[in-house]
């Protein structure tokens, strides 16, 4: 059926010729540069588990913390937490309750919730392709413009799109990245027919390709599990014509049980008890330094 749908620019049909290998053109934009001071403060700030990564990640003499804020990682941090959804355009109540329930099957200690004002998530379904800002940067995009994008998604998509997409870009949103960046799937790509495959099926650049699919994470900038899941639902399927041994990447239709394992790890659904609200206070309460000081010598 798909494939004898004619292309119209009506966005009922945008699912019609999008097949599911195609979803490669998923990339998360970033911040503008002059940003990245402020969003590896505010990364720290909202979970200062994020800011020993700031600090390990400088080498000797090296790049200033404007360079180095990409590699910090995004976490929105262990402390259970609702982060509030709108939606940029007129949206029917149904397909709104639809997009959130995939976007809470990640069922961790974050979750989405709907509101009537601007939410702190932003979802457009008019932009181009299928897109997420990063964890924790969303809070830095303005209030005007969508975090998130799902380009001419409707009620008449299908379950499996809205599993794979919807699910996935959720996932940036959580701050997790394009699986496919961990060092050990790169390396099975053969660089050269990578960037003409991106070239000829998306118009990306080589330098867009090297990016976006041939760079690999920083292994000390990350939070990972410990195995390379190429069935990950934040894994791009990338064609076996592209890899070096022939074998395609798969690419994950759904979260992962290593996903789950992984997502549940870093974002518990019940309080840590150390991390629980009655155990840790405001900013505003803290013991200076001079009364911790004068404490010990009492
Ligand atoms: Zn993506």
């Amino acid at each position: 059926m798909p494939d004898v749908e004619p292309e119209t620019d009506e966005p009922d049909d945008i699912e019609m010729t999008t097949a599911p290998a195609e979803d490669a053109g998923c990339f998360v934009p970033t911040l503008p540069t002059r940003l990245l001071d402020e969003a590896a403060q505010l990364a720290a700030r909202i979970n200062p588990v994020n800011a020993p990564y700031t600090q390990n990640a400088i080498p000797e003499g090296g790049p200033m913390i404007s360079e180095l804020a990409v590699l910090v990682s995004k976490y929105w941090g262990r402390r259970r937490r609702t982060l509030t959804v709108s939606f940029t355009e007129t949206t029917a109540n149904d397909l709104k309750q639809r997009i959130l329930g995939h976007m809470n099957a990640w069922n961790i200690g974050v979750r989405f919730a709907l509101t009537n004002g601007v939410g702190q998530v932003r979802i457009s379904r008019a932009g181009q392709g299928y897109w997420s800002y990063l964890g924790t940067d969303v809070l830095l995009i303005p209030q005007n413009r969508p975090t998130m994008n799902l380009q001419g998604f409707t009620m008449s998509i299908s379950e499996a799109e809205f599993r794979r997409v919807v699910r996935h870009e959720t996932g940036h949103t959580l701050g997790f990245p394009h699986e496919h960046l961990r060092r050990a799937l790169i390396d099975r790509l053969d660089v050269a027919k990578t960037i003409a495959y991106f070239r000829d099926t998306y118009g990306w650049s080589e330098a867009q390709t090297r990016s976006n699919v041939l760079t690999p994470l920083e292994e000390r900038s990350i939070m990972a599990s410990a195995v390379t899941d190429q069935d990950s639902v934040m894994c791009y399927h990338l064609p076996g014509r592209i890899t070096k041994n022939g074998q395609p990447i798969r690419g994950g239709p759904d979260i992962s049980a290593i996903d789950r394992a992984f997502a549940r790890r870093i974002y518990p659904t019940g309080f840590w008890p150390f991390f629980d609200e009655t155990t840790t206070w405001d900013e505003s309460e803290d013991v200076s330094l001079e009364d911790a000081l004068a404490l010990a010598q009492a």
